[in-house]
């Protein structure tokens, strides 16, 4: 099988488990477990940030910083695409009791006018507007890394205007690698920021949350709240000291596995535009096929090739560390020979 549905799908490396088998532990919520601890200062320096912390899920970041940064009640500017949106079960709604203004983000990008038209004047019908959130990669616009000048100027107009930044950066280091800028650098104007070790950077289990220490302090405190308190969780820590350590330069074959499989199509005459995908995401338009996306993939999976039918017409393949170059030339060969 080659599996393109997410980079979701790559297991822990075989020295992530010896380090799982080998990880020191104790109670991380009295404080006491060294390797979440190094994980979460490790974090923090490669972000240049103050703090870190351990969360089970991105979901649980994101919620956690939203609780951190927010009170019940308030209004949240995020794109209509985002996963926070779309993707996270409403928790900011239901969790954190505030309401959502959505604005165009179909590019990856917000509109920096726009943004300083949703944020609300003082005025006793308005709910307070407390918070921006971004993304980066971002990933229903097919992984667009979002650069460092674009996240200096939104998070400007956020902070002129009293907002803090949240920025979700689950696949923020393919940002990172796809412009060849410094993660510390490129998430330097924001807040607070939420990134996976569990997707390209290949960790079983886990994200990380950064930002001050006052305010990872509060959010410690919120991810107790939301049952996110661990115990020994060193063990599940240790891969992804790995993750930060090993892992990140790898991407770029990612990267270019993700540009192989796009122009391949482009040369075979399929309608994709490979500039569009920097990183490890790519996107096909199935309208110009007979076939639907759903029927698409089950003609794939048939050749033992897994991808993400999202919506009728719109097919998504994401490259990882278990993905390799023959791989693609595999895909390309199936769809050369089975699909047109
Ligand atoms: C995957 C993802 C998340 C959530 O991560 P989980 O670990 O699946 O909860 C958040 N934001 C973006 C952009 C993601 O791609």
């Amino acid at each position: 099988m080659i599996d393109l549905r997410s980079d979701t799908v790559t297991k822990p490396t075989d020295e992530m488990r010896e380090a799982m088998k080998g990880a020191t532990v104790g109670d991380d919520v009295l404080g006491e477990d060294p390797t979440v601890k190094e994980l979460e200062e490790l974090a923090a320096k490669k972000m240049g940030k103050e703090s870190g912390l351990f969360v089970t899920s991105g979901t649980q970041g994101n919620i956690t910083s939203l609780l951190t940064h927010t009170q019940p009640g308030e209004e949240i500017i995020f794109g209509r695409d985002c996963h926070i949106y779309r993707y996270e079960v409403g928790g900011y709604a239901s969790l954190a009791g505030l309401s959502g203004r959505t604005l165009d983000d179909s590019e990856g990008y917000l509109d920096l006018s726009e943004i300083e038209e949703a944020v609300r004047e003082e005025n006793i019908h308005h709910p307070e507007t407390s918070l921006l959130c971004i993304e980066n990669t971002h990933n229903v616009a097919g992984g667009v890394p979002v650069d460092f000048d674009y996240t200096n100027k939104v998070s400007d107009i956020a902070h002129k205007k009293g907002l803090n930044v949240h920025l979700d950066g689950a696949r923020v280091f393919n940002a990172s690698v796809a412009l060849d800028e410094d993660i510390a650098k490129l998430v330097e104007p924001v807040d607070s920021v939420m990134f996976c070790l569990s997707k390209g950077l290949s960790a079983p289990v886990g994200s990380m949350l950064v930002g001050s220490e006052e305010f990872i302090e509060r959010a410690r405190k919120n991810r107790k709240r939301l049952g996110g308190g661990m115990r020994q969780v060193g063990v599940i820590a240790a891969p992804g000291i790995i993750s930060l350590k090993e892992m990140v330069h790898r991407l770029k074959k990612d990267h270019d596995n993700a540009r192989r499989l796009a122009e391949g199509l482009k040369d075979m005459g399929v309608d994709i535009d490979p500039n569009k995908y920097k990183t490890n995401i790519v996107m096909l338009d199935t309208s110009q096929f007979e076939m639907k996306a759903e029927g698409l993939r089950v003609k794939l999976e048939e050749k033992n090739i897994r991808t993400l039918a999202l919506g009728k017409d719109l097919m998504r393949f994401v490259t990882h560390r278990e993905v390799s170059r023959e791989d693609i030339d595999k895909v390309l060969n199936i769809f050369e020979e089975e699909i047109l």
